[in-house]
């Protein structure tokens, strides 16, 4: 399931903050590798400790328990489970989406960590801690963690 793969070119790819967008951060080459994946293949892929085995989703270049490079990156099946969320249902002029609304951490399969998201085409109040949820892709994407739209409801 895991597989070393190519080195990305130098360019860097500018994001949206989620939720606080108007920022651009500078996402390093572990960060833009995942984005391209997202944006080009509509692919999540996490990153493996080669210490501890640990795989981070979202990926990050040193293991936080370990302190090891990481460099290792792992195909994901696109699904996973839901850890926690919250929904959102006051208004307030910072926030990117309409409410009601609801973020989620959402823990890829075969990956250690979680990553937060939105939550779409799902009941609100039906929202259920271990659910599983698979992404939904923009037609547009432009190199941004937003490219997932969202995540829904998956068998
Ligand atoms: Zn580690």
């Amino acid at each position: 399931m895991t597989q070393n793969l190519p080195e990305i070119p130098d360019t860097l790819v500018n994001v949206d903050v989620i939720g606080y967008s108007n920022f651009l951060v500078n996402t390093g080459a572990t960060g833009t590798k995942f984005l391209k994946e997202i944006r080009d293949n509509k692919k999540i892929m996490g990153i493996k400790c080669p210490s501890c085995g640990k795989v981070y989703v979202p990926p990050r270049l040193h293991c936080p328990t370990c302190f090891a490079r990481m460099s290792e990156w792992v195909k994901l099946s696109g699904k996973g489970s839901l850890t926690s969320y919250t929904v959102v249902r006051y208004e307030e002029p910072y926030l990117p989406k309409q409410p009601p609304f609801a973020y989620g951490i959402i823990q890829m399969d075969s990956a250690d960590t979680g990553m937060a998201h939105f939550l779409g085409e799902v009941d609100l109040d039906k929202i259920k801690i271990g659910m599983r949820l698979e992404p939904v892709f923009k037609e547009e994407r432009e190199g941004s963690i937003l490219d997932i739209d969202y995540f829904k409801p998956s068998s």
